[in-house]
């Protein structure tokens, strides 16, 4: 694979610094240039963050002398210089969306943790175990856009980024037909520790704005197809999501109750669950985890401080699978949110593309 030469645009947030991290040191994806908010302009990396660094690993040194670009005033100097960018800013979504099709127009990808365009119908929004194909709608969106190389991929919400994987391999044999999910969802999924949100301390906080419903609907359009020009949505299957914020760093889990159209065993489930892999394991992309979903078999775990950086933050951890009196079966999963659900799945996103040859000039 060519070496490419990438952006991070909203360098300096929660998932701006995950990717930082992640990419550092990235055998096909080279950081040359970051970019934030007019605030952080002209000051270097190091400057701009200041006391905000979050992550457990030290900034890497390589970055940190990195000049900051205004991701939007500066736009034609940052597509001049790079194959194309990361996005992850806190800006309104109209903004966003402005934004990231402004970068596509100047020839210049955009791999997306931002919610703006996951609804946009020829906007790919890809779990690259699950649903790789819909890559194949960017030829319609360059087609729309009027450009060559240019698009727009997102990743999908941060907080499906369990139960969805787990539910997708069941579906094709046994139609999963109702789905309740509970999840219960760590305060970096809101940018924050718990120093810079210490009302979380000793807490719960049963409302996350917008969450609910990104959690019942987006799994639809990862189980659309591509239809003409645009991915249409699934029907099936019906999902109903209540999202709790708890006092945990990192780390979504959730709890799920799952009723099929036809009852598989529970061998059958544990079975599926162990053969499911996709193209990056094929592949052998990078930052894919050897295992996707891993079953623990003991009644305490997933815990989400023990099992969320398995493989890297990247696998996803399933337990407790058990009959249940109203739907068929209920267990709970856990994956790292601004690993596997955020910069990690972005960049497994992007080692996908590039492997499929959409990244190419
Ligand atoms: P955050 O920590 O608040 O960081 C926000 C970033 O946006 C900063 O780099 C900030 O730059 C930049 N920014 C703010 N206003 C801007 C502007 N006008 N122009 C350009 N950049 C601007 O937020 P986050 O948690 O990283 O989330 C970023 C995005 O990722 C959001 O859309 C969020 O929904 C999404 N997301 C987050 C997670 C998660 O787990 N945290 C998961 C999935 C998706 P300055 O430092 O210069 O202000």
């Amino acid at each position: 694979m060519k070496k490419f030469n990438v952006g991070i645009i909203g360098a300096t947030g929660m998932v701006g610094q995950r990717f930082a991290t992640l990419l550092a040191e990235h055998p096909w994806f080279n950081v040359t240039l970051l970019a934030a908010s007019p605030r952080s302009r002209g000051k270097t990396y190091r400057e701009a963050l200041g006391p905000r660094w979050s992550m457990t690993q030290p900034l890497p040194e390589k970055l940190a002398s990195l000049v900051l670009y205004d991701a939007t005033a500066d736009i034609a100097e940052i597509t001049r210089q790079v194959d194309f960018v990361f996005c992850a800013v806190d800006m309104p979504k109209a903004e966003i969306r402005a934004l990231e099709e402004a970068y596509a127009k100047a020839e210049c990808p955009v791999i997306s943790n931002n919610s703006a365009h996951r609804f946009t119908p020829d906007v790919p929004m890809i779990v690259p175990e699950l649903n790789a194909d819909h890559s194949g709608i960017i030829p319609a969106q360059r087609a729309r856009l009027g450009t060559k190389r240019g698009f727009v991929a997102v990743k999908s919400n941060c907080s499906l980024q369990s139960y969805v994987p787990a539910l997708f391999p069941l579906h094709a044999g046994y139609g999963v037909q109702d789905v309740l999910v509970c999840t219960y969802q760590a305060i970096s999924g809101a940018g924050k520790t718990f120093a810079t949100w210490p009302e979380m301390v000793d807490n719960v906080i049963p409302f996350i704005g917008g969450e609910e419903e990104k959690s019942e609907q987006e799994p639809l359009k990862i189980w659309g197809s591509i239809v003409g020009d645009e991915i249409v949505p699934a029907a099936a299957p019906r999902f109903t999501a209540q999202c709790i914020r708890v006092p945990a760093s990192d780390g979504h889990l959730a709890a799920v109750f799952v009723r099929f159209k036809n009852k598989p065993t529970r061998e059958q489930i544990l079975a599926h669950w162990a053969a499911f892999s996709g193209i990056p394991q094929a592949a052998g992309l990078p930052s894919a985890p050897k295992q996707f979903l891993h079953y623990f078999a003991e009644d305490n775990l997933p815990q989400t401080r023990l099992q969320r950086d398995l493989e890297g933050g990247m696998a996803v951890s399933v337990g407790r699978l058990r009959e249940d009196s109203q739907y068929d079966y209920k267990f709970v999963c856990l994956s790292h949110n601004t690993l596997r659900g955020a910069a990690g799945g972005a960049v497994l996103m992007a080692e996908l593309l590039a492997y499929q040859g959409y990244l190419d000039q």
